[in-house]
């Protein structure tokens, strides 16, 4: 009887067990992703009329937990806090993360999903042209990010860093700054919006490399780097992926 009773509770633990866990496994296995953004970089992120965030990379994550089984959290913070926080406070950050051996010192990427590639924001009337002309000058760009860290490389020039690239933007209309550098999407959103005043350079000008944009998750583990993949593989061959981009970043 003592035997009948112990094996019945070990079937219903096992269910249990199972029917909280994903397909996902991992940092996933609780059957939530929790994802961190720093919605201040559109088409990729930003925060919609309803106070959500909202964006291409938003709309991709939540496709990727759909196809695993999990429920997705999207957590909102800096964009400098992203990589340190995954495997504490969030599982994985989607942000238009450019994939850099820096990073990867500390976390894992997934396959890349999108090329970009740095953009030079200035007043129509300025002079900067070629990347001679970025030496010396002031800079604005997102902390922490690849902009920043390319301002480091230019001769003389100083980065203004700034939490939201937005406030750079404005510092570059009100002249406190020469130029900002940010990735090519987001310029293109941001002087779109200030067309009278403000024009984006393409970073091949200046001589910036391609970079690529991936999922940055906990180091080592393989369970969720395969199973996002895996969904990432699924969207890009069923249409989903392209239909995103469509939409978002058209
Ligand atoms: N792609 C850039 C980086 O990874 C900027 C990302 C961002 O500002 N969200 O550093």
């Amino acid at each position: 009887m003592k035997k009948a009773i112990a094996l019945l509770l070990m079937a219903v633990m096992t269910v249990a067990v199972m029917g909280c866990g994903s397909s996902a496994g991992g940092a996933a296995g609780d059957g939530t992703l929790t994802v961190g953004t720093n919605a201040e970089f559109p088409p990729f992120e930003y925060v919609n009329d309803a106070g959500e965030p909202d964006g291409f990379d938003i709309a991709l994550i939540k496709a990727i937990g759909d196809k695993m089984g999990v429920k997705v959290e999207v957590e909102n913070m800096d964009f400098d806090a992203l990589v340190a926080s995954i495997g504490s406070k969030i599982d994985v950050a989607i942000a238009g993360m450019t994939v850099t051996e820096e990073r990867k010192q500390t976390v894992d990427f997934s396959d890349p999903y999108y090329e970009a590639v740095q953009y030079v924001i200035v007043k129509k009337d300025s002079t900067i042209a070629t990347a001679d002309d970025l030496k010396g000058k002031n800079i604005g760009v997102q902390l922490g990010t690849t902009g920043d860290f390319l301002v480091e490389d230019i001769e003389g020039a100083t980065a203004a860093q700034y939490q939201k690239a937005v406030d750079a933007v404005n510092d570059l209309l009100n002249d406190r700054v020469e130029a900002v550098i940010i990735d090519k999407n987001p310029a293109l959103v941001f002087t779109e919006k200030y067309a009278d005043q403000l024009v984006a350079l393409p970073g091949d000008t200046f001589g910036f490399e391609q970079e690529n944009y991936a999922i940055a998750m906990p180091k080592g583990d393989k369970e969720l780097a395969d199973a996002i993949n895996k969904a990432l593989a699924e969207l890009k061959k069923d249409g989903t992926f392209d239909k995103l981009v469509a939409d978002y970043i058209g």
